[in-house]
């Protein structure tokens, strides 16, 4: 099986429990939301992409040559467009477990995931979705003779996908890897609807994976947001989960996040939820590769 990815880097984990956190990310391809309604009004008409992302597929930007790097940057919508509409394939890699391997590799500092100081680089898979089909990829990546020393796989979910069986087998019956699943249900303001967006029982067999950790993680812009916060913990409460809660402030373009973080952290204070920032956003703006 080889793995579409759009790219890999390395940069410091942005969002959640292990902000902060040097991370070498690696972006899959393809996903089975598209998150459109990002930065537009509440109710706006969905339509088959993004008005941003039209834009571009007009302009023929799909047909380009540049490098995945160098596609133009949106601010509505999902804000990895070229990792989910197939018009991006092209920009995709699509590697063997080998190759996929020798780059994460090649972007981490010593070459390894444990460095000569005792410290250990994480494996962060995002996307797109990485639950969906590339389920069955990940056991061969993780168990590939060069990558023995990795001792930590956080998962960037949107908490929609089933827990193959296989793979929730090999998460508890190695003992080398601690997984977590960093679960980011979407909101109505995502434009996806509840009843898609929201399934405990997907969440619930992430939940009871042993050597496994779970949080949930919410994009918030508006009290309409909070209350949808308030709603969702509440369905997966009484599916028996409960953990960590984390809130972050809408925005990729600086100044906008830059509005909105002391009142996302006031409103966490009062739920007792965390506050997350998007420390990437802060330290990098928003870019490719961050
Ligand atoms: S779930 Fe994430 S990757 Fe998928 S469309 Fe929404 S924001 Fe984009």
């Amino acid at each position: 099986m080889k793995l579409r990815y759009s790219e890999a880097f390395y940069s410091v984990q942005g969002e959640g429990k292990f902000v902060g956190v040097p991370s070498v990310f690696l972006r899959t391809f393809g996903c089975n939301f598209r998150c459109q309604g990002f930065g537009l009004d509440r109710g706006f008409e969905r339509t088959k992409y993004n008005p941003e992302v039209a834009e571009l597929i007009a302009k023929d930007v799909h047909k380009s040559d540049v490098a995945f790097e160098e596609l133009p940057i949106i601010h509505t919508g999902c804000d990895t467009y070229a990792s989910i509409y197939p018009e991006f394939k092209k920009f995709m890699m699509d590697k063997t477990v080998d190759e996929v391997v020798e780059h994460l590799l090649s972007l981490t500092p010593e070459g390894k995931w444990t460095m000569d100081n005792g410290q250990d680089v994480h494996l962060v898979i995002t996307g797109g979705e990485p639950l969906l089909g590339w389920q069955r990829f990940w056991p061969e990546l993780f168990e590939h003779p060069k990558m023995g020393d990795l001792k930590n796989v956080t998962f960037e979910t949107n908490a929609t996908q089933e827990l193959r069986e296989d793979f929730r087998q090999y998460i508890e019956s190695q003992g080398r890897i601690q997984f977590t699943f960093s679960c980011s249900p979407k909101l109505t303001i995502s434009s996806e609807p509840w009843d898609t967006a929201i399934i405990p029982s997907v969440v619930s067999r992430y939940y009871t994976t042993a050597i496994s950790d779970l949080y949930l993680k919410f994009v918030v812009a508006d009290d309409v947001d909070v209350d949808e916060v308030g709603r969702a913990v509440e369905e997966y409460k009484e599916a028996g989960i409960q953990c960590p809660v984390y809130v972050m402030p809408l925005g990729g373009r600086s100044e906008e996040y830059g509005l909105n973080t002391r009142r996302v952290a006031t409103l966490a204070m009062e739920r007792g939820w965390r506050y997350t920032p998007r420390l990437h956003v802060d330290l990098f703006g928003n870019a490719w590769g961050t």
